[in-house]
């Protein structure tokens, strides 16, 4: 036993939640969407889940997030998701985190972090500003080498298609060229 390691308190339970947010995010996979999936949990039960929809619903706003706060608002019957937790595989953008502010659950555990674009702390923190009348409880990194797999998984064959694609158009891959060849000479 490491005894670096902080108390297992509801570490099994965080796995096991995240678990079903990989789940989300491979059928979201299946569907060709950027694989991001999240579930809703209330008293140890999952009230929403959902997967990123952009492309499937031609709406940039079907964020899993956003999916999954409605979701469990219709099922709670309130716009208020206290005592929540939302599980999400990859680290809230700045619209998503807007939204889980404004439904006020009590904590967000998620696996990728986003130092780019993450609202969660990756790049500005929305879930814990003084500025605003919520702050959220975070937890980072749970089960994030899965979650991670999966989206560079999704990224590297977005890429093969897309040279594909270009293959057949016979249009030219600048990368896959050699820089000493003069391809417009002639
Ligand atoms: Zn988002």
């Amino acid at each position: 036993m490491n005894l670096d390691e902080p108390p297992i308190i509801d570490l099994q339970s965080d796995d096991y939640f995240m678990g079903e947010a990989i789940r989300e995010a491979l059928e979201a996979y299946r569907r060709g969407e950027v694989p991001v999936g999240a579930v809703l949990v209330h008293e140890g039960r999952i009230i929403g889940r959902a997967f990123n929809q952009v492309e499937t619903l031609k709406d940039a706003t079907a964020h899993a997030e956003m999916l999954v706060l409605t979701q469990a608002q219709e099922a709670i019957g309130d716009w208020r998701l206290e005592d929540c937790t939302l599980y999400v595989t990859k680290e809230p953008c700045p619209m998503c985190a807007g939204a889980i502010v404004h439904c006020r659950p009590s904590r967000v555990v998620y696996g990728i972090s986003d130092p780019k674009g993450g609202a969660a702390g990756g790049w500005i923190n929305l879930l814990q500003s003084d500025n605003l009348n919520h702050q959220c409880a975070i937890t980072r990194g749970v089960r994030e080498q899965e979650s991670l797999a999966i989206i560079q998984q999704f990224f590297r064959e977005a890429r093969a298609k897309a040279k594909e694609r270009a293959r057949e158009r016979k249009a030219l891959d600048a990368a896959d060229e050699p820089e000493d060849v003069d391809l417009w000479s002639e």
